[in-house]
């Protein structure tokens, strides 16, 4: 008999881990945990309050990820910071952990989900796509928000985010060696959720609906 369904999926900015995490979680009814915004929450209270990031995530609170300021590229950038100091990673360890061990099962996504928070996850999925694609969705996406920003900018940034979250010491971003891989370069969100999907019914994991 299989323990709870824990789904750890990790990956760059724009990979399409997010929707992909957001989409198994429906199909098999378990809660679901989008952690780069406990961090964006961390960097986007440091930048306006100047307090210590480490005692804002020793402090964060589940209703502090709801501000809609959080899905900005300012506070992306901003977590990216953040992100590289330990004692901030150590403070938001057990809120991560706390939603993952929870009976019912879960879906995390993030940086270091099936390294650091779940390593014992049954599924792991490591969501990868070219740096051009990701780019040009993220163009995409704030151009359809009314955004004012041309192309190579966001190539830049998102560059320079990957360089940030990649080399740091503390929990860099890289894939656990058991993580299944996808790579979305080349694939829509259909076609992402159904090859995540063959690997976790694979496993033996079927969603208890209809
Ligand atoms: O995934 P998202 O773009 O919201 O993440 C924002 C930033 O938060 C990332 O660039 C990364 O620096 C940090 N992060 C992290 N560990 C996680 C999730 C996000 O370091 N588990």
């Amino acid at each position: 008999m299989r323990g709870p369904l824990l789904i750890a999926i990790d990956g760059p900015a724009a990979s399409g881990k997010g929707t992909l995490g957001r989409r198994l979680a429906a199909h098999f009814g378990l809660p679901h945990l989008d952690t780069g915004l406990l961090y964006r929450a961390v960097g986007w209270a440091a930048e306006r309050t100047g307090r210590p990031p480490a005692e804002l995530a020793a402090t964060l609170r589940a209703a502090d990820l709801a501000n809609p300021e959080l899905r900005t590229d300012a506070a992306g950038q901003a977590a990216s910071r953040v992100s590289a100091i330990p004692e901030v990673r150590a403070n938001l360890l057990k809120f991560q952990k706390d939603f993952a061990y929870q009976p019912s099962g879960a879906v995390l996504d993030g940086r270091d989900i099936g390294t650091v928070i779940c390593p014992d996850a049954p599924v792991k999925l490591y969501v990868s796509a070219s740096l051009e694609a990701r780019a040009d969705r993220r163009y995409r996406e704030l151009r359809a928000q009314g955004a004012d920003t041309i192309k190579p900018r966001v190539l830049a940034e998102m560059a320079e985010r990957d360089r940030r979250d990649s080399e740091r010491a503390a929990a860099p971003l890289k894939a656990a060696p058991d993580a299944y891989l996808l790579d979305t370069s080349d694939m829509d969100a259909d076609a992402a959720f159904a090859a995540a999907l063959a690997f976790i019914e694979g496993k033996g994991f079927r969603s208890a609906g209809p």
